[in-house]
């Protein structure tokens, strides 16, 4: 009886999925002969005869009315979930609101329009945007030089192996292993390995963040550096990052930070100063780029003063009042990208920054880290917490409480779809068994995540009292749980 109260209680608040449970048919299973889009005017000219060979007939197309086109298309639509139609709180991949007027100015048609190979002289506009945004990610990093060119954050991360690789050819030695910690994405040791490195794994103390002490173990003249992604993937601040940077450079190497979680502490670190020496935007997440399904991205790379020189090629430079395109520079690495990188993007991150200015940046960081501690305090009690202190931008739970009833984090995930949520990011970081990491980012309002919380609150009583609910979850849409690995193994790509 409880269990159903809940259960209605929890539905309540669901919104924005309804799309979610049409059926709709293949385009070939509607319409029907003779049924058009279009009415062409009357032909005013004498018929002519078409050679044959050039009539096929071998087509087999749905003939449709515009609206039965339009309605299908649309329902679509609605089949996906979005940040533009529910909270999606997907820890590590800032899933949050992307001003729509962004989107509008990368448009321009002066930008849009633009051609890579057109002159300096005609390209002035875009030259000065690009050297401004860079200037930009250098002040809120603190490091000296910074490219635009890799297109995604893994191939940021590409981007600085490379460099290191660069800095310790300079130094008359390659340099074999990187350090890696457990609470590292995923991509990082990927990366590592594309650059001929092998990759050496850390373990994190028990407070969840590097011990120095374990650096200083690891650390030798054989290890290129370290690569670590701060705030790391359990959504802590890594806050002996200092001393790590001062034991890697005793020992001649550098220090990496992945900065694709640079939303939780934006004009709040000054990494240049800790002693970073390479880091990693991802503009999609940061900075108002809408991404989730599949790109484009754009994942700049910011290096310390010492390092410019090894930065990819081309770059754009200041030369008095005008702006110029650079393609060879000695040390360079080459080229990663065609051109620029994705002007598109650079230009959403562009406006964004401009429109918020430091003090609005260093806000939205201050709210991002809020939320997901508000999330953290008001849901500690009823779902296990992987490390009980304040996170930065995300808090990873787990099904730890819930097992005893048979549920599982994914019974969980699968039920907040029923109630209107896009599901945590789970079973990720790897080091936490059955990990639920959920990450608000600033957009929310208090009363949505308040309403998230009242979510995640039911689904845990619900998973004392009526566990089967949760194991027979998703229910509100076609299809109920999926075969996820013969999704990946045995795509169907074809209608
Ligand atoms: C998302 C993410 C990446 C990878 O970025 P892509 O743009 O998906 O290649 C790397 N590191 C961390 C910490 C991330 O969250």
């Amino acid at each position: 009886m409880i269990g159903r109260i809940v259960k209605e209680a929890a539905i309540d608040h669901r919104e924005g999925t309804s799309g979610l449970i049409f059926n709709e048919p293949l385009l070939w299973e509607r319409g029907s002969k003779g049924r058009t889009a279009f009415s062409m005017p009357k032909c005013d000219v004498p018929e002519a005869a078409v050679d044959a060979d050039l009539v096929r007939d071998d087509l087999d197309l749905p003939d449709l009315s515009e609206l039965e086109v339009v309605r299908h298309y649309t329902r679509l639509s609605q089949w996906n979930f979005g940040v533009d139609s529910g909270m999606y709180p997907l820890g590590s991949c800032t899933m949050k609101y992307n001003p729509k007027i962004n989107d509008k100015l990368a448009t321009l048609p002066g930008f849009a329009r633009a051609h890579p190979l057109q002159d300096d002289e005609l390209s002035q506009g875009v030259l000065e945007m690009v050297w401004n945004l860079e200037q930009f990610l250098s002040a809120i990093t603190g490091l000296g030089a910074t490219s635009l060119q890799p297109a995604a954050g893994a191939h940021g991360e590409y981007a600085g192996m490379q460099v290191f690789a660069a800095y310790h050819r300079s130094q008359g030695r390659q340099r074999t292993k990187i350090l890696i910690p457990d609470t590292a994405h995923g991509t990082n040791p990927a990366s590592a390995a594309l650059c001929g490195y092998t990759s050496v794994g850390i373990k994190i103390g028990a407070d969840g963040i590097l011990d120095p002490a374990e650096v200083a173990e690891l650390m030798d003249e054989d290890t290129a550096g370290i690569m670590i992604t701060n705030p790391n993937t359990l959504g802590l601040f890594e806050s002996n990052l200092k001393e790590i940077a001062d034991i890697v450079h005793a020992k001649g190497g550098l220090l990496y930070g992945d900065g694709a979680n640079m939303n939780a502490i934006l004009g709040v670190a000054d990494l240049g100063r800790i002693g970073v020496d390479v880091l990693h935007f991802n503009l999609h997440k940061t900075f108002s780029t809408p991404h989730g399904g599949g790109g484009p991205g754009s994942g700049p790379i910011c290096v310390a003063g010492h390092l410019e020189q090894f930065l990819p090629v081309p770059r754009v430079v200041k030369d008095g009042e005008m702006f110029r395109v650079v393609d060879e520079c000695g040390t360079a690495l080459g080229s990663l990208h065609p051109f620029f990188g994705q002007i598109g993007v650079m230009l959403r991150a562009y406006c964004y920054i401009l429109s918020l200015g430091a003090d609005g940046l260093r806000r939205t960081s201050e709210m991002a880290v809020l939320n997901a501690n508000y999330i953290k305090e008001k849901l500690k009690d009823v779902y296990e917490l992987a490390f009980d202190q304040p996170c930065m931008h995300e808090a990873v739970f787990s099904d730890g409480k819930q097992k005893d009833h048979g549920v599982t984090t994914l019974d969980i995930a699968k039920r907040l779809m029923d109630l209107g949520y896009h599901p945590p990011t789970i079973y990720f970081p790897l080091i936490v068994h059955g990990a639920i990491m959920i990450e608000p980012t600033e957009s929310e309002s208090k009363q949505q995540i308040d309403a998230f919380i009242e979510a995640m609150r039911a689904i845990a009583i619900e998973a004392e009292q009526d566990p089967e609910l949760l194991k027979a979850s998703p229910q509100r849409f076609k299809v109920g749980r999926l075969d996820e690995v013969a999704a990946a193994r045995k795509p169907v790509l074809q209608g």
